[in-house]
């Protein structure tokens, strides 16, 4: 691509990535297709290349692939110093540097942040190390369940059933394996797709032999004297006796890293940016030179009343990736926005669910083609008169169909397709609970008055204040 159409800026100098997975491969590659000749370094934490995750709780869990062969395809020549193994352990913005954990720091001119999430652990640490409780993020976590459940474990125990929680136990019941999966909410995906919907999803388990338990927790991981995990003691009084336990409970934002570096950067919301993938300081004020992209970042969405979305999923971690790629390299007025309408896909008990929207965002739903009852659907998600998502349940092909709906504002419920029309629906309750809450402890930012800089609270003390106040806040996945 010739500089012309960067603007003829910056194609030159030296840009780091920190994060060297998904996001961060895409974004380097975009930048060399781009023109981008300067120096280019990846730092990444796990010793592996960039590998893919989605087949992590698929086809490596059922062992159609190792998990050692989910590297991602490269798309192109990269001529990049590549940092693995070197976790960035800090950032200092002013001098342009990122620390490493091995003492060597990296320069840049400008940096792109792409860290993603890591795995919410179970909250017990001596319950977390017993021989048999797993979390799945990473490869060698994959590897490690797989192993698990290849040696044919009497009952395997889920704790969360968001998409990850789900895919695991689908894993399961294609391996035969008897599955318990709990979930302290009413129904399966309901955080992500309503309650309404996770009524059909809670079915769809069922008949695929699932033992779902929904409005229970795990109150207790224990193991024999061996430390081998043995039984699961739930809320309600019961106790199972499992071998293997995956906590599904979501993640957390890689940001420690940033702490000290004056950036709007928290575990619970992740990095903050503009749609120009800029990232703002802890003021609200916009850096010119750092840049944030993928499961980390969290970002306006004009289509959604301007609320800041962290989008977990892996087709906004290439978009943005992309379109921050661009803008490091443009002149400033050639920059692009992020304003793709998020997506996803997951396959689970022979069904493929795909989505387009923030259905977290609605608070109605109307299935307009198709029927529940065979697993074949499309629901359509609105929010005061207007289409916010669809979600298609083997029936994929209409994806595009609703997103262009969605992008042109188009009225809910959206226009009658004309065939395949189930008889007598009507807009029910989306069913999410608690809509405006974030599912995570938000971090607290304070007021420095003597400096007139904002700062982040010291550990509980603006925490009662802030809680009382929810911050209208969309989170778009819970796997
Ligand atoms: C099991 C599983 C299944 C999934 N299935 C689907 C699916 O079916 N559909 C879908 O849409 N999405 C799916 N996803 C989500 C998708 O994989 C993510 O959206 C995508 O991986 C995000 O890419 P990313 O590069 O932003 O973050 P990540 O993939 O998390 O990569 C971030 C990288 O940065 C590294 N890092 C973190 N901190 C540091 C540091 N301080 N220094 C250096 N490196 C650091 C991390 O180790 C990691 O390698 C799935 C995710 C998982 C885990």
């Amino acid at each position: 691509m010739s500089s012309s159409a960067t603007g003829g800026h910056r194609l030159n100098g030296r840009v780091a990535i920190v994060g060297a997975s998904l996001a961060g491969l895409r974004a380097a590659e975009a930048l060399r297709h781009k023109g981008f000749r300067g120096k280019l370094t990846l730092i990444g934490d796990e010793s592996y290349e960039p590998y893919d995750r989605p087949p992590l709780s698929k086809q490596v869990l059922t062992g159609y692939a190792l998990a050692g062969q989910t590297a991602l395809p490269r798309l192109r020549p990269l001529d990049a110093e590549w940092r693995l193994g070197a976790a960035a352990v800090g950032l200092d913005p002013t001098r342009q540097r990122v620390h490493l954990a091995d003492g060597h720091e990296v320069g840049f001119d400008r940096l792109l942040i792409a860290t993603g999430v890591r795995a919410r652990p179970w909250a017990n640490q001596a319950e977390a190390a017993l021989d048999g409780v797993c979390v799945l993020r990473t490869r060698d976590h994959a590897a490690r369940l797989r192993q698990y459940l290849a040696a044919k474990p009497q009952r395997v125990l889920i704790i969360g059933a968001g998409f990850i929680g789900c895919e695991i136990a689908s894993a399961c019941r294609e391996l035969g394996l008897p599955v318990t999966v709990v979930d302290r909410g009413g129904a399966p995906l309901e955080n992500a797709l309503g309650g309404a919907i996770g009524a059909w999803a809670a079915t769809l388990q069922r008949q695929h032999g699932v033992d779902l338990r929904c409005g229970v927790t795990v109150t207790e991981l224990a193991g024999d004297g061996s430390g081998r995990l043995r039984r699961a003691h739930l809320s309600d009084g019961t106790v199972l006796d499992i071998d293997v336990a995956v906590a599904a409970l979501g993640s957390i934002r890689n940001t420690e890293w940033l702490h000290d570096s004056g950036l709007a950067a928290d575990s619970a919301w992740g990095v903050t940016c503009d749609t120009h993938c800029r990232v703002f300081d802890l003021n609200g004020v916009v850096t010119e030179h750092i840049f944030a992209a993928g499961d980390v970042a969290r970002f306006p969405h004009p289509r959604y009343d301007f609320e800041f979305l962290a989008v977990e999923h892996w087709s906004n971690a290439v978009t943005q990736a992309e379109v921050a790629a661009h803008n490091i390299i443009c002149a400033p007025s050639r920059r692009r926005p992020h304003l793709a309408v998020p997506t996803f896909w997951s396959a689970q008990f022979g069904t493929n669910i795909k989505s387009v929207g923030v259905a977290r965002f609605a608070d109605e739903v109307v299935i307009t083609q198709g029927s529940v009852d065979e697993h074949r659907f499309i629901a359509a998600y609105g929010r005061r008169g207007r289409l916010v998502a669809a979600v298609t349940v083997n029936q994929g092909m209409w994806l595009e169909f609703f997103e262009r709906l969605i992008a042109d504002s188009a009225p809910f419920p959206p226009p009658a397709p004309g065939f395949d029309q189930p008889a007598g629906v009507r807009p029910i309750p989306a069913g999410f609970r608690n809509p405006g809450v974030p599912p995570h402890e938000p971090g607290a930012i304070g007021y420095a008055p003597s400096e007139r800089r904002a700062v982040f609270a010291p550990p509980g003390k603006y925490r009662n204040e802030f809680r009382e106040i929810p911050p209208r806040r969309c989170q778009v996945n819970t796997q």
